[in-house]
Order: C-alpha cells, then sequence, then structure tokens
C-alpha cells in the first residue's frame, strides 16, 4: 500500500543543533499536523565531525576518546535539560544506553576494519538525535513513531559508503512505513543503512538527505522537503559569497550538475530517485519556515544566473610515465584502478602525451594513493589550491572571480567552466616532486 501524499521532510544538523533549534522544529512539524509525514533526522550540529574524533583518536590510540566521548555526552544531556523538566523522563536513559554502545566498543582494543568500526560509531549521533526530538515532540503532544532505519534502508557492506539494495530496501519500505503514519509522524534516522548480517552502515558523509530520497522513492511520496539554514539554493555559497542570490526554481538536471560539482547544500546521490519518479524537492529555510524556498523538478526555468561552487582544499596531481611513452588506456586503467581502490574521487582531469592530471580533495586518502601511484610514474603535486565551477558562464564572470590568482587549469564546455586557482603569492604551494 502506498500513498500519495507523503512528504519526506528532512533536517540536519543545523536545524537541530541545540534545545531552541529543537523546538523550532517541533513548531515547524505542528503545520503539518494530521498529514502523513515521514521526518529524517541527522546527528545534532556538529557530532558527526566529534564522533570522527572518537573514532580517529580510538584507532591510532593517540588521543583520547573516552575525553571526547564524556564531552559528546554532555552536551546532548545539557540540551536534554533544557528541553525536559522532568530529570526523571526515559528519554534521558534512553540517550544514556544509546552511547554506552561507543563505551562498550573504547573498553576493547580495536580489533576490527576503521571504516566498520567508524559507521558502528558514527551512527550513534543519528541514533541518540532521531530518538531526542521523537521523544520532545511527544512530550508536546504531537504524536511519534520511532523507526529504526537500519531495518528499512539495506545496504551491501561496503561501510562508509554502503550501497542501497533497492529492491530489498523498497519492500522493507513500503511493508513497515504505510501502517506507522496514522495518527503519527514517523521519525527516524538519515545517513544509515544496515546490512543482511544487521551490521550499521552510513551512506556518506551529509548522505541524509540521500535518506530522504530512498525514501520518497519507495513510497512515491509527493515531496521532499530538506530544511537548510540558507533560504533555499543560492547561486553560490553565501559562506563564501555573501552576495549570492536565491534561486526559486531549478531542473533536476541543473541540480544534479551543481550538486555533481560540489554545491554541499544537496548531496550529489538525492537528485536520481527523485528524478526517477518526479517528485519534487524544495529546499527551505528554518530560520524563514514561511518563505517559499527553492523547488528542483522537472520545470527548466528560461533564465539561470551564473551558479558558481567552490572547493576548497585540492590537490593537482600530475602522473608521468616513466619512460617518456604515451599515456594509454593501460595506464590510465591501471590509474583509475588505484583511485577507486583508495575510493578517491576525481574532481577534474586532463591527459595530454606523456601525463594525466586530475585534481581532488587532498584528504587524508590521497598521501597513501600517491605513495603506490609512485611506483609506477613520476608524481608531482600542488596544493592548497581551489577548484571553480561555474556554470552558465561568461567571460566577465571568469574574470571576476579569478582576479589575482594563478589558473593552473582550465576546462570549458557549453555550460560550465571549471577552473584549478592558485592564490598567487603562496610559495608553500609550488609543484613538488612526490
Ligand atoms: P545540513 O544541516 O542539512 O547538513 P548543510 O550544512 O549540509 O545542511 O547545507 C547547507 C549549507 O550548504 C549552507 O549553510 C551553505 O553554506 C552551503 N551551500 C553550498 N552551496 C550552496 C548553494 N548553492 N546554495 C545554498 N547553500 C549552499
Ligand atoms: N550527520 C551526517 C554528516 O554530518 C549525515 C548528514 O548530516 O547528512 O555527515
Ligand atoms: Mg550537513
Amino acid at each position: 500500500m502506498t500513498t500519495p501524499t507523503i512528504k519526506i521532510l528532512k533536517f540536519g544538523g543545523a536545524s537541530i543543533k541545540d534545545a531552541p533549534s529543537i523546538h523550532n522544529v517541533v513548531e515547524i512539524l505542528r503545520t503539518y499536523k494530521g498529514e502523513p509525514i515521514v521526518v529524517i533526522i541527522s546527528a545534532m550540529g556538529n557530532t558527526t565531525n566529534a564522533l570522527e574524533g572518537i573514532v580517529k583518536g580510538y584507532y591510532s590510540r593517540s588521543r583520547d576518546s573516552v575525553e571526547l566521548l564524556l564531552a559528546l555526552k554532555h552536551e546532548h544531556f545539557k540540551v536534554l535539560k533544557e528541553l525536559f523538566r522532568e530529570v526523571d523522563h526515559p528519554i534521558f536513559d534512553e540517550v544514556n544506553n544509546t552511547f554506552v554502545e561507543i563505551d562498550w566498543i573504547l573498553e576493547d582494543s580495536p580489533h576490527e576494519k576503521y571504516d566498520y568500526l567508524y559507521d558502528q560509531i558514527v551512527s550513534v549521533g543519528e541514533m541518540v538525535a532521531s530518538k531526542i526530538v521523537s521523544a520532545y515532540l511527544n512530550y508536546k503532544n504531537i504524536s511519534t513513531r520511532w523507526l529504526d532505519v537500519r531495518d528499512c534502508i539495506r545496504t551491501d557492506s561496503t561501510y562508509r559508503e554502503g550501497k542501497v539494495l533497492w529492491a530489498e530496501t523498497e519492500t522493507k519500505i513500503i511493508k513497515t512505513v504505510p501502517p506507522l503514519l496514522s495518527g503519527h509522524f514517523l521519525i527516524t534516522q538519515g545517513f544509515l543503512g544496515g546490512t543482511s548480517e544487521n551490521a550499521t552502515t552510513t551512506l556518506g558523509r551529509e548522505g541524509s538527505d540521500y535518506s530522504a530520497a530512498i525514501f520518497a522513492y519507495a513510497l512515491n511520496a509527493e515531496s521532499v522537503i530538506i530544511w537548510k539554514d540558507v533560504p533555499g539554493v543560492l547561486n553560490a555559497d553565501p559562506r563564501y559569497f555573501p552576495e549570492a542570490k536565491k534561486i526559486d526554481c531549478l531542473s533536476y538536471r541543473e541540480a544534479i550538475e551543481i550538486a555533481y560539482y560540489g554545491a554541499s547544500v544537496i548531496h550529489p546521490k538525492t537528485i536520481k530517485p527523485l528524478q526517477n519518479k518526479k517528485i519534487s524537492l524544495y529546499v527551505r529555510s528554518f530560520i524563514n519556515p514561511a518563505a517559499e524556498g527553492s523547488l528542483i523538478s522537472e520545470l527548466s526555468p528560461e533564465f539561470l544566473p551564473p551558479i558558481l561552487v567552490l572547493k576548497q582544499n585540492q590537490i593537482l596531481i600530475s602522473m608521468e610515465v616513466k619512460d617518456f611513452s604515451f599515456i594509454a588506456e593501460e595506464n590510465l586503467s591501471q590509474i583509475f584502478y588505484l583511485f577507486s581502490r583508495h575510493r578517491v574521487k576525481v574532481n577534474l582531469m586532463q591527459n595530454a602525451a606523456i601525463s594525466f592530471s586530475v585534481c581532488c580533495d587532498h584528504d587524508e586518502k590521497i598521501e597513501p594513493m600517491i605513495r603506490e601511484l609512485s611506483e609506477g610514474f613520476v608524481v608531482k603535486s600542488n596544493h592548497k589550491l581551489e577548484l571553480l565551477t561555474i556554470r552558465h558562464y561568461t567571460e566577465d564572470v571568469i574574470n571576476k572571480y579569478s582576479v589575482g590568482k594563478e589558473i593552473l587549469l582550465e576546462q570549458k564546455s557549453r555550460q560550465t567552466v571549471q577552473l584549478v586557482l592558485r592564490h598567487g603569492t603562496d610559495e608553500s604551494n609550488s609543484a613538488s616532486n612526490t
């Protein structure tokens, strides 16, 4: 049984970062009373980063994970005390019992693989937050049902980037969710999945938008509404471009392009399931819930302004064959095999006669990969770079945003230009042999 009027609402970390924010979410939800609503909750504020710190500390034994965990629990209990007047409310024990799973892991030395442990620990952020929001809604006389999403979203066991097993997931969601919706809001977690062995997986950082799209797809929902700290999708990230303006209406195509290039307002995997079922996606402001936000749908607006996507902390890696032979299909397949094994995503690539260059996020996966690449190639790299993508560019816009910077690489198509940029005077940053 599926109901066409179901709406999926997703609240990210910023919307539930403290007690007043959670209260604000309750007020937003109140306006949907009586409607069949699935609510997807991510971890509060910066909890996921804090949990990542705990995993790193535990695994490398270089930092005190127990202390970090205590601080995180303390923050959650501070929020609980502000939300619930009675300290004997059952949510206090429930939150404590959920965190205990991390205590148990930390008591032992790490035997399991890093990515597996990561998912078991980091998932606690979503588990705890969804329990708090659910309990607080009930406390405010809005009836909820809480669902463990790991029983519904089935993934393979690619820890930290679980691949959704769609057929099983769809069957489970269709069977479980509709009966829980009458008279209640259904509260569940974003970002998480579960394997057939009941292990927890995560869907990749910022993956809660994607979770909302998975539920929407399975339930043939009417729409997905993701509540953000911005008025909607803007033509640039306002953290870097304060002059950014809201775009009222975007096509799925435009949204998937900008998400792919790194516009972090929407997780890139969110669009496909929605496009496939023609489900509307609204991006709305939890700060100004009465405002309309942006609509992503089949409709293409006639005019779009230039849209800028800036990725910082980029590394440009160039690989040269050692014997002056051409970069050919065999080298490329070897290179891509390495990238895929290290789970490094390529943001931009360029081929020349005897060299191949890629621009990637400079994270912890890069150095081990470069070490392996250096066995077969002469590898050079430039770091501390920016990758600026401009959709619907004009020459004026390119000049405006690249002024004072050195363009190390430029790629243009009809709609999109991508520039790898270096700040003019940064000497620490010239090409180094690796
Ligand atoms: P969530 O709370 O759901 O995790 P995010 O922080 O991931 O939300 O996404 C919202 C942020 O995305 C904004 O605060 C903004 O800085 C950033 N952002 C990047 N690109 C854009 C864009 N084109 N339009 C709006 N916001 C953007
Ligand atoms: N809490 C997870 C993260 O910070 C998932 C999400 O917020 O979408 O990556
Ligand atoms: Mg986020």
